[in-house]
């Protein structure tokens, strides 16, 4: 680590986010090791440092011989002060050296708004953002991660974006880079032997052109890159590689606690949710792989709540037989078991009664929309029996701290959508009167909306989002009827959902845009007291285009859309018939009950979903 940072880090806050040293983190001698992997989470150390998708592939990269991967973080505004009055690049943690030492540099990108730190995490390290200004072969910066099924908005500033599951790409990309090192290749016979590998985008290999009303007219293919980059899924879960030394943090973290990755996919298809199509098909992992990964986890960290992370958790069907494994060991230990939000129609009271032995915490459910009629138009599967009968449940069981999730501005959505939100709340509130076993700390039922983002490979990847006024005119409306003192009403702001609505879907040209942000101290944007609104507006008016162009304007089906040239197994004729049905309020069966023939099954050589 750089001597001069001893000076910086009692200046700073959280000094411990700049320090690595945490037990289990990975150590190599350079002797020993010919490449070197950067793997940067674009957020802060609390933030990335609870990124399961970090600790999987630093764990499995670091199993390769030879390779040594390090993490890096982006830093608090204060530490990057600091770094730039005393010209200090920005380093890796187990090193501390600089990322320019590094052959290889990969982001983990799973959400929009931190497209602006990956431009200053590479300024800080003085590495070039655009790709095309990097000539030499080393370093490589690279992408993986949900967002980056829509690779265009960042396409100017990676050599290559992997698109799907990383496990197995990463290693072909390292294995490749290796031979490229060792055999001098220049940057563009290793780019072009890259596209070859499955499920790598390499972007100066498609050229966007425009029509004349701004939309795409084509996105060329060159020097005989694939036509469709299709997602990589790890096809065999139940026996992919698993974390259970993961580093253990210095300093508290979002989710400080073990993390056991239940399944990949989900069978519900609700047409909102970009995270249900991208990981299909569904993948799971059987109860004794995962008794032992996490018995091994807590063993090795010495962690005291273990937690069982996937799409749909209570969708997982030997749930209680893998909580009864895991209670054996955690109740004597007094280690929790908690489980993410849960669906309202496979709720069991025996499960949460077994699950809060330890530690009792409240309980999260998301109907996302206030009526019948706009839950079946986006396919939630859920009815208000379900969610009403769940709540009287867990009132008779004692509970008496609700949180309810939903979200504003979805398709075909209506006043009496948005008011059925209040109506739900208020029905909750009354059965909490009726059937609480124990009134004596009175109720607490927290609503919660955020503004719906229509995000590319849905079924409302055509939608326009409803725009920031309207958006707030249904905030007010729903707040006027929210007025029992027992209920809680949070609502997230329009501007960050009208910029993520175009980070989500935009194409090449909002590279520039995010590099004007950027360039006008744009950093951090996922927090609130670093976003700017107006920051983004001016940058938007800069770079002569309209936001509202991506986020509110409906694509029809005609359109060539930025995402094009990627598939991530699911067909589109599956995704527009799913949103036809939409305006028809018309559901379609889960997984389990019928398979719908979305065409994941086309990336399982086994030729079966494991529902
Ligand atoms: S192929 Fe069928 S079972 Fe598999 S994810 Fe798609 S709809 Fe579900």
């Amino acid at each position: 680590m750089d001597k001069r940072l001893t000076h910086i880090l009692p200046k700073v806050q959280k000094p411990a986010r700049y320090t690595g040293g945490e037990y289990n983190q990975v150590i190599k001698s350079k002797a020993d090791v010919d490449l070197r992997m950067a793997l940067c989470f674009p957020d802060t150390y609390e933030i990335g440092m609870s990124n399961l998708g970090i600790k999987i592939l630093y764990g499995i990269t670091n199993e390769m011989e030879g390779v040594w991967c390090e993490r890096v973080f982006a830093p608090w505004g204060d530490m990057e002060n600091e770094m730039r009055k005393s010209h200090i690049p920005l380093w890796a943690l187990e090193s501390g050296d600089p990322l320019s030492e590094f052959d290889i540099i990969g982001f983990s990108l799973g959400y929009e708004m931190a497209y602006t730190n990956v431009l200053n995490m590479l300024d800080l390290a003085g590495i070039p953002i655009h790709s095309s200004e990097r000539t030499e072969l080393l370093p490589i910066v690279f992408a993986g991660g949900t967002s980056c099924c829509n690779p265009e908005p960042m396409a100017d500033f990676f050599d290559l974006m992997a698109i799907g599951e990383g496990e197995d790409m990463n290693r072909e990309l390292l294995l490749l880079l290796r031979e490229a090192k060792r055999g001098g290749w220049a940057k563009a016979e290793f780019l072009s032997k890259a596209a070859e590998i499955g499920g790598i985008y390499v972007p100066s290999f498609y050229e966007p052109f425009y029509n004349s009303d701004g939309t795409l007219s084509e996105l060329r293919v060159k020097d005989g890159a694939p036509e469709l980059v299709t997602k990589r899924i790890v096809e065999d879960f139940d026996n992919s590689y698993f974390p259970t030394s993961p580093v253990v943090p210095s300093t508290e973290i979002v989710h400080d606690r073990v993390t056991l990755e239940l399944f990949r996919g989900c069978i519900r298809g609700c047409r909102f949710c970009q995270a249900g199509y991208a990981y299909r098909p569904v993948r799971s992992r059987s109860v004794d792989k995962l008794e032992e990964q996490g018995i091994a986890s807590l063993e090795n960290t010495g962690y005291q709540e273990i937690t069982l992370s996937s799409l749909s958790t209570s969708d997982y069907r030997p749930l209680g037989r893998l909580c009864d494994g895991l209670l054996d060991y955690c109740v004597p230990r007094s280690i929790g078991l908690s489980l993410p939000s849960l669906r309202a129609d496979n709720f069991s009271i025996e499960l949460m009664g077994k699950v809060q032995q330890v530690r009792k915490s409240g309980l999260t459910f998301a109907p996302e929309a206030g009526t019948q009629r706009l839950r079946d138009a986006i396919n939630k599967n859920v009815s208000e029996e379900d969610l009403l009968n769940t709540c009287r449940i867990a009132f008779e069981g004692g509970w008496s701290n609700v949180k309810l999730y939903f979200m504003l501005g979805l398709p075909t959505e209506t006043d009496e959508d948005v008011l059925g939100i209040a109506d739900l709340a208020m029905k909750v509130l009354a059965l909490w009167k009726q059937h609480a076993s124990n009134k004596s700390r009175g109720v607490r039922i927290t609503v919660s909306t955020s503004c719906f983002v229509p995000k590319p490979h849905t079924p409302f990847q055509w939608e326009a989002q409803v725009d920031m006024d309207e958006y707030r005119r249904r905030v007010s409306l729903l707040r006027s009827h929210l007025r029992a003192k027992a209920i809680t009403y949070n609502w997230h702001d329009a501007d960050t959902s009208l910029i993520e609505a175009v980070l989500s879907r935009g194409d090449r040209r909002i590279g520039a845009v995010i590099e004007e942000v950027w360039r006008s101290g744009g950093k951090l944007d996922s927090w609130s007291e670093y976003f700017s609104f107006d920051r983004w507006i001016s940058a938007f008016e800069k770079c002569g285009l309209d936001p509202k162009f991506y986020a509110c304007r409906e694509r029809n089906i005609d359109e060539l859309l930025p995402w094009s040239r990627v598939s991530m197994g699911v067909k589109p004729e599956f995704m527009w018939n799913e949103r036809q049905k939409c305006y028809r309020a018309e559901l379609s069966p889960d997984c389990r009950k019928k398979c719908t023939a979305c065409g994941a099954l086309s990336l399982m050589s086994g030729g079966r979903c494991d529902e």
